[in-house]
């Protein structure tokens, strides 16, 4: 085994969602803050709904949580950390949840020879508001902070600084 990863700070995380518009870098996909939807799934549950759903999980299972599945946005590094790839802005890149699955069991050779997205020249353009919902989870999360986890009150925190110094 490699060296073990050290995690990516979540201000940095933040910033590099940002930057890439919350657009995955691989496949040019939108992607989704993944802690949002189990705040959706909470607040289905106040609302009294019993029935099953597949909102969240998070290993994000396709059978428990098929948008996670696709589209939960993460930070991936263009090169591996294992092989000398820093957690420096210049080697960071939002991605979904699918993209670095693949390029995690994809060979580094086969992986590196890939191109990174092409800007879309589309009618409508790119999507330049677009937040992975986590406009939501700022609102939805003071709303019951006993039910957060430790990570959801450290997002908060993120998000709520960031805001204000904007
Ligand atoms: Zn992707």
């Amino acid at each position: 085994m490699g060296k073990s990863r050290p995690p990516i700070p979540k201000e940095l995380q933040l910033s590099i969602f940002r930057r890439d518009r919350w657009i995955c870098l691989w496949c040019n996909r939108p992607v989704i803050f993944g802690p949002v939807l189990r705040l959706l799934e909470r607040e289905m549950r106040k609302a009294g709904r019993t029935e099953p759903l597949a909102y969240f999980n998070a290993h994000a299972t396709r059978d428990s949580a098929p948008l996670l599945d696709e589209l939960w946005g993460v930070i991936d590094h263009v090169e591996a950390f294992s092989t000398g790839g820093a957690n420096s802005e210049e080697n960071l890149a939002t991605a979904c949840n699918k993209c670095n699955g693949r390029k995690s069991s994809a060979s580094l050779k086969k992986w590196g020879g890939r191109e990174m997205r092409k800007p879309i020249k589309g009618k409508y353009g790119e999507p330049q508001h677009w937040d992975g919902l986590s406009g939501v989870f700022v609102i939805l999360a003071p709303r019951d902070p006993v039910g957060l986890t430790a990570s959801d009150k450290t997002w908060l925190k993120v998000f709520t600084t960031a805001i204000e110094s904007l």
